[in-house]
């Protein structure tokens, strides 16, 4: 397992009371060491995007245009939610540079799952416009460019964030050989492209309350089937954590052992079709112990 992270994704600044800190990076890292995570597995330096890749996914101009709306100094207000200082849009492109290096890893063949413990988070960004916290897709920037690899004809992205990944499904719905699965709480933020209805959009809400074991059955009942038919190549993970039951900004009731779970049946589906290819990229997940806790239970799954 190789986990990629870039201290230049902690430069992204947002107002004080924001919940998507860079607090909750330096947390994480902090914790990984000190449960000696890193002793394993050694924090690597993640590159930036290239334009080409993103231009390839978002709006041929939009990554130019969030170029010329960057603040020279204080922060800036996107939308009532996303802001941006200074340093945002290099950590937006190192976020979504370790998903990529990551997808190029995995395909080489240098190890067969990657984690990025990046900010901020990218899935609500649609294809023309920032949104919730989110500047750059990541993981859909990942998957679109992944099927121009040569032996990589389907992706499968699983979206387990508490919130729905509409910006995923708005950049992949037209994309048949990318399945999109997305577990959320509903109704809840931000309510926008959940009720796609397309064979490889697979949307599964989940109401306030919701605990483990009904999460499970849901998640068994929607996404298994669907990863079974569509085969993929190649699996991206939406790894957020705010579906934990300590988090201040939802309202499911699920803890450690949950993620764990779903994390080992997608390592055993990867290694059934995918040759075991999983990159998983961090996206929610406020409260900063349950986020710490969360992703060593993640990682702990990810890495058999
Ligand atoms: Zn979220």
């Amino acid at each position: 397992m190789l986990i990629y992270t870039h201290l230049d994704c902690i430069e992204h600044r947002v107002p004080s009371g924001h919940p998507e800190r860079p607090e909750r990076l330096a947390h994480l890292l902090k914790h990984l060491e000190n449960v000696g995570v890193t002793d394993d597995f050694p924090l690597q330096s993640a590159p930036k995007i290239d334009s080409a890749q993103v231009n390839n996914a978002h709006e041929i101009h939009y990554f130019a245009s969030l170029a010329t709306q960057k603040p020279l100094e204080g922060i800036e207000a996107l939308d009532p939610d996303t802001w941006m200082s200074p340093g945002s849009l290099d950590a937006a492109a190192y976020a979504a540079g370790a998903v990529w290096q990551g997808v190029n890893d995995v395909i080489a063949g240098r190890d067969s799952r990657v984690f990025c413990a990046v900010r901020p988070p990218g899935h609500h960004a649609e294809y023309s416009s920032p949104m919730g916290f989110c500047l750059l897709n990541s993981v859909a920037i990942a998957a679109i460019n992944a099927l121009k690899i040569p032996g990589i004809n389907k992706v499968a992205i699983l979206d387990f964030d508490v919130h729905h990944g509409n910006g995923t499904v708005n950049l992949c719905q037209d994309n048949p050989d990318i399945l999109v699965c997305s577990s959320f709480q509903h109704p809840f933020y931000p309510g926008r492209f959940h009720e796609v209805d397309r064979p490889n959009i697979v949307n599964t809400p989940l109401l306030s309350g919701t605990k483990g074991d009904a999460f499970r059955h849901a998640i068994t009942r929607d996404w298994w089937p669907a990863i079974q038919r569509h085969q993929p190549d190649l699996i991206l993970l939406s790894a957020g954590f705010d579906g934990h039951r300590a988090d201040p900004l939802a309202q499911l009731q699920l803890a450690e052992a949950d993620y764990f779970w779903i994390t080992q049946e997608i390592v055993a589906l990867a290694k059934q079709y995918a040759q075991g290819r999983i990159v998983s990229a961090l996206e929610g997940g406020y409260d900063l112990q349950a986020l710490g806790t969360s992703v060593v239970a993640h990682l702990e799954a990810l890495k058999a």
